[in-house]
């Protein structure tokens, strides 16, 4: 493994100003321990089970961000610790993480995730269902909405994906309390941050391809 010189690769592409989270989900944890021992601490996972288990081995100066779809009945096992919640697609699942939050007694940061992509993807709210969800969310002191979260079309067509994240771009754009904005993959990061990207979620070329 070259996880060390796969970090250090993209690192040093990128600006100060663009936060990477290390996309660790399916991976053991001798290899996030390898990415930690590199100087590596935001990780993000898909599933919950996995980052509570990740979570307890790994040392606790670790940033845990959930990149993916959340049930609601699982948010109380990842509310004592997650950093980040990515993918917030709805405001029932937005007023259990106020709940759990309020329990554990802290703030967890949270993006909205909006559907960017042209094909066909469950996930993610439509742009204009997001003044809605920033609304009923005011009153909800345990959550920090930092911004918002997108992923573009799995295609080879550069056009349409920079024409994607720009849309997720312009949203952002729209709001003055957002300070996040998380887009970019492995195969279209470099795109993401032309187009304004300031948290980047890579994992297949920092910990090679995933096979399941
Ligand atoms: C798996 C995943 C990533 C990382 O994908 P790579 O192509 O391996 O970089 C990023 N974001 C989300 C939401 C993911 O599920």
């Amino acid at each position: 493994m070259k996880i060390k010189e796969n970090l250090s690769l993209i690192k040093d592409k990128l600006n100060k100003n663009v936060i990477l989270v290390a996309v660790s989900k399916t991976k053991p944890v001798k290899d996030l321990l390898e990415a930690y021992n590199a100087g590596q601490r935001i990780f993000g996972e898909n599933k919950i089970q996995e980052m509570v288990s990740k979570w307890e081995v790994m040392p606790k100066d670790v940033k845990w961000h959930m990149i993916g779809h959340v049930q609601r009945n699982k948010v109380k096992y990842m509310a004592p610790f997650v950093d980040y919640i990515h993918a917030v697609d709805s405001i029932r699942l937005l007023g259990e993480i106020q709940k759990q939050a309020e329990k554990n007694n802290r703030q967890i940061k949270c993006l909205i995730q909006i559907r960017i992509a042209k094909e066909e993807t469950k996930f993610g709210i439509l742009p204009h269902e997001l003044e809605l969800v920033l609304e009923s969310s005011k009153s909800y002191n345990n959550i920090l909405i930092e911004g918002l979260m997108g992923m573009a079309s799995f295609t080879k067509d550069k056009n349409q994906i920079r024409s994607e994240f720009k849309l997720l771009k312009s949203i952002y754009d729209k709001y003055q309390s957002f300070k996040i904005l998380s887009m970019g993959m492995s195969g279209d990061y470099s795109i993401a941050i032309e187009e304004g990207s300031n948290m980047i979620r890579v994992g297949s070329k920092i910990f090679g391809e995933r096979f399941y």
